[in-house]
């Protein structure tokens, strides 16, 4: 086997690891891959160095460098079909979902690439007529990408055609469950025409392979997505060598619903928020905040919804969402479970595997509703990354915003209202880095994407998303150089 990209060239792992990548839904051996060492890492990294400080790449005008980031949206819109069958293998999400995701991935690579030949530096004024001054921006130098596996290639092109769009080189390490479409990627980056060594992939688990991204000094910037705990251990481990950090942490994403909100709108909005995916969206709606007059119709609605809910395979026509990532991941979200009831939430439906005969050799979790939550508790504090809503209840605005507000993260947030005033007030006073008004997920390319408070460090997407891979730099020239006889004697 050679699944590891190294220097332009397929390599295998050099202590002779592999994994074995079964599919989430049913089990089924999707296929077996290299899984990387510390030395496996350090080979890459080295290659990325190399690549960045005597290859062509960071100097390759920044409309070049656009224009093959706009040939990889091309030619993962050719391969869209086999990348979304991988995906779905990989994570157990409906092929349609992944499909969707594709269509995003590209969208990504397009915007990046036409945003790259955008980026002028400016001029500033120096106040002297002898001195001029510029401010440019360069690549940071080699970044260390490490990605989750709930949105596998979606989460790694947010970095790398940043990364690739501002003269960076990488080594990309995605979620050791969901390597096959990184593997796909690269193959497609070599197609576009990137030079060797440019983009560089080791597969492997994060203390092996991710932690010496974060600790190399050869590393300029680590960018990480994943849960807050890694998160947590990858700034400490940059520190030692004040590397650039980029966190896209976990969220606790309040659903505010108020009385006079549009009730099919806003119920149909609150299901597909929480049981997308399965609960295993980072900004998933997964705690509801409903206006105490219309809670016991609004939840009433959601649990008869939930409980129509079709589980099944990628490629289950019927299925309407899938399995949860690993059986490790199911006993997380069991857990989660059993502690809100003994902290006294009421199981409203859900709670438990499917009966189903068919889904017993997926990972799959019976979608979930648990009412009666307590501010403070462990249900509302933490995150359970599985198909779980919280519900809570408030009386007045001021209430809701101070509910809302009530957590560690802020990623998202939305709120459902009829009163456009009140819905710019509110959004305003969330502390979370994505808000919506009147519907739930939605992102672009073109905004901002991060999280405030412990939801993370810096901003995917958009100009922001970019700028973080780039350093910025002020050359300042005298035009008439002279001694400046500070010190005449
Ligand atoms: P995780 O933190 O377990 O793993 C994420 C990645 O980090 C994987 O590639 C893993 O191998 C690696 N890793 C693990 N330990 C490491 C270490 N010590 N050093 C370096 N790398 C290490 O997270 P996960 O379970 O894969 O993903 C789920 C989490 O990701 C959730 O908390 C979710 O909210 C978060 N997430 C956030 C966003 C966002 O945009 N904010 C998007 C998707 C997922």
């Amino acid at each position: 086997m050679a699944d590891f990209f190294i220097g332009g060239d397929w390599v295998g792992a050099t202590g002779g690891g592999t994994r074995e990548i079964r599919c989430p839904a049913d089990g089924a051996l999707v296929g077996t891959v290299d899984e990387g060492t510390r030395a496996d890492a350090e080979a890459a990294i080295a290659a990325a160095r190399t690549a960045f400080d005597t290859g062509p790449w960071p100097a390759t005008p920044a409309g070049e460098r656009g224009a093959l980031l706009l040939r990889v949206a091309e030619l993962l819109e050719r391969d869209k079909e086999s990348f979304a069958r991988a995906e779905s293998l990989d994570t157990g999400k409906r092929l349609v979902e992944s499909e969707i995701d594709m269509d995003d991935i590209a969208a990504c690579f397009r915007y990046f690439g036409k945003l790259a030949g955008n980026q002028a530096g400016r001029v500033v004024d120096t106040g002297d007529p002898g001195a001029i001054s510029r401010i440019v921006h360069e690549p940071v130098g080699v970044c260390g990408l490490i990605t989750p596996w709930n949105f596998p290639l979606l989460q790694t092109a947010w970095k790398v055609a940043p990364a690739l769009a501002a003269g960076n080189t990488f080594v990309l390490k995605p979620s050791e469950l969901t390597p096959h479409t990184a593997i796909l990627l690269m193959r497609i980056l070599t197609e576009a025409g990137l030079p060797a060594g440019v983009a560089n992939l080791v597969l492997g688990r994060g203390p092996d392979v991710g932690a010496p991204l974060a600790e190399h000094p050869d590393v300029d910037l680590v960018s990480f997505t994943g849960g807050l705990h890694t998160g947590r251990a990858i700034a400490a481990a940059a520190a030692a060598t004040v590397k650039k950090v980029a966190l896209e942490l976990g969220g606790k994403n309040p659903n505010v619903v108020f009385a006079d909100a549009d009730f099919e709108t806003a119920v149909d909005h609150a299901v597909t928020a929480i049981f997308l995916d399965s609960g295993q969206v980072c900004s998933a709606g997964s705690r509801l905040i409903v206006q105490e007059e219309i809670h016991d119709a609004f939840v009433g609605e959601i649990v008869r919804r939930a409980e129509r809910i079709r589980l099944g395979g990628p490629f289950d026509p019927d299925a309407e969402t899938g399995p949860l990532i690993s059986a490790e991941h199911r006993a997380k979200v069991e857990r989660y479970v059993e502690t809100a009831i003994a902290e006294g939430a009421t199981l409203r439906t859900g709670g438990r595997r499917p009966d189903d005969e068919r889904l017993a050799d997926g990972f799959f979790y019976l979608p979930t509703v648990l009412d009666d939550v307590r501010q403070g508790t462990h249900a509302v504090v933490e995150e359970s990354f599985g198909p779980v809503l919280t519900v809570e209840t408030f009386t007045d605005e001021d209430d809701a915003v101070r509910i809302a507000n009530d957590t560690h993260y802020g990623l998202a947030g939305a709120v459902f209202t009829d009163d456009a005033s009140r819905a710019q007030r509110v959004a305003g006073r969330l502390r979370h880095g994505t808000v919506w008004i009147n519907d739930y997920h939605p992102y672009l390319p073109q905004a901002e994407w991060g999280g405030l408070k412990q939801s993370g460090i810096g901003r995917e997407l958009g100009p922001a998303g970019l700028a973080e891979y780039q350093e910025t730099k002020h050359i300042y020239q005298n035009l008439r150089p002279a001694p400046p006889r500070w010190f005449p004697s």
